[in-house]
């Protein structure tokens, strides 16, 4: 400390940046923070990452990634054209604030939802108009909150969308992604992180609509977050587009060979997918027994809203007792701790922590 600042932008300066869940540097702890996938990645993934040649990390990676793109197009029901492979869903999400917003041309997103895209927004210097998202309101167009119409009349030049929506697990239809689609002016990044657990994906809107943009990450539904891949769906217009923002080899040799033998075992990938969802039920069911409100998730975590207790306490507790999950001191969240899905055997011990710290639901 006591150097003299004044070195960067002032928008830069002032930042306080992204903050990340916890990482535990133990692993005997149980971690239910982050929305990682449980289950190890396919033993294809390992065998693939242990039979890399040495040439293969001397030269440069292939720089659009194109055995990726052809297997996740077979399973995408695109073309290879409408893909385009990324350093992380999150750096799709740098690269959209880069290619369309600045001073003049606002992101619009409702809230709550995932942290980092005001953190995105403030980097590039544009303004983000944050639309409250009633969060009893499951369906966005359902009922008096028109979600569409709401983002619609911002005016942005990109709105996002989380589908299914972090932290809390609401899904909004297909139905309603292609009518606010239809109506803004500018982009929608529909942000995909977590629809491997829902039942359905937007990706089948980029054929007719030349504004969207389809965000899907490797690091949850795949069991890669280690890797760092994810990859965007989109026409070809915006997809080439999008190229010229990004990094000169966005992906490294290594995250393109894992990410490639993952997407390829949709067998392992589906029944993973499906032993979340019957430990999210499980979770759903037992946190309801004791006493919380918990919403229907569309995601591999859920949203748990305490009623006879204080959350950051409950949350403080469930650390002594070494079990991490999510606390955000933020409006409307304040009484809410998201959990990840974990094994059956962590959401065991998750739960028996907070029959302990909740004396009265014993
Ligand atoms: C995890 C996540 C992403 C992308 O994560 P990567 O690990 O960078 O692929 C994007 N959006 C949301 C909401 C996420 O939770």
């Amino acid at each position: 400390m006591g150097f003299a600042m004044g070195y960067f932008r002032d928008n830069i300066e002032r930042a306080a940046g992204y903050v990340p869940g916890f990482q535990p540097g133990r692993s005997d702890v149980v971690k239910l923070n982050t929305n990682e996938n449980p289950y190890p990645p396919s033993p294809q993934v390992i065998e693939a990452i242990k039979a890399i040649e040495p040439e293969r990390l001397r030269r440069y990676p292939d720089p659009l990634g194109r055995a990726f793109r052809e297997a996740a197009a077979a399973v995408n029901g695109v073309g290879p054209d409408n893909i385009i492979c990324c350093n992380g869903g999150d750096e799709l999400l740098r690269m959209a604030f880069t290619a369309f917003c600045d001073s003049g041309r606002a992101a619009a997103y409702p809230v709550p939802t995932y942290t980092l895209y005001p953190v995105l927004a403030n980097i590039v210097g544009c303004e983000a108009i944050e639309v409250p998202f009633p969060l009893g309101a499951q369906k966005a167009g359902e009922g008096e909150f028109n979600l569409p119409a709401k983002l619609a009349s911002t005016g942005a030049a990109l709105t996002i969308v989380c589908n299914p929506n972090a932290p809390t697990g609401s899904f909004v239809k297909v139905e309603e992604i292609a009518l606010l689609a239809d109506e803004v002016n500018g982009v929608v990044l529909v942000d995909e992180a977590y629809v491997d657990f829902a039942e359905e994906t937007g990706v089948r809107l980029i054929s007719s609509f030349d504004n969207i943009i389809i965000l899907r990450s490797m690091s949850k539904g795949y069991s890669l977050a280690g890797m760092r891949f994810g990859y965007g769906l989109a026409n070809k217009t915006l997809i080439q587009g999008l190229r010229k923002v990004q990094d000169s080899y966005p992906v490294d040799a290594a995250a393109l060979v894992a990410a490639t033998a993952a997407i390829e075992d949709q067998e392992y990938f589906r029944a993973n997918v499906e032993k979340v969802k019957t430990e999210r039920a499980r979770l759903t069911e037992a946190l309801r027994q004791l006493g919380f409100n918990v919403a229907e998730s569309s995601s591999n975590f859920v949203l748990a809203q305490c009623k006879h207790s204080k959350a950051n306490e409950v949350y403080e507790k469930l650390v002594e007792r070494d079990v991490y999950v999510r606390y955000f001191n933020m409006q409307g969240l304040e009484d809410k701790l998201r959990i990840t899905v974990g094994l059956a055997q962590q959401n065991d011990r998750l739960l028996e922590a907070i029959r302990e710290i909740l004396p009265q639901s014993k």
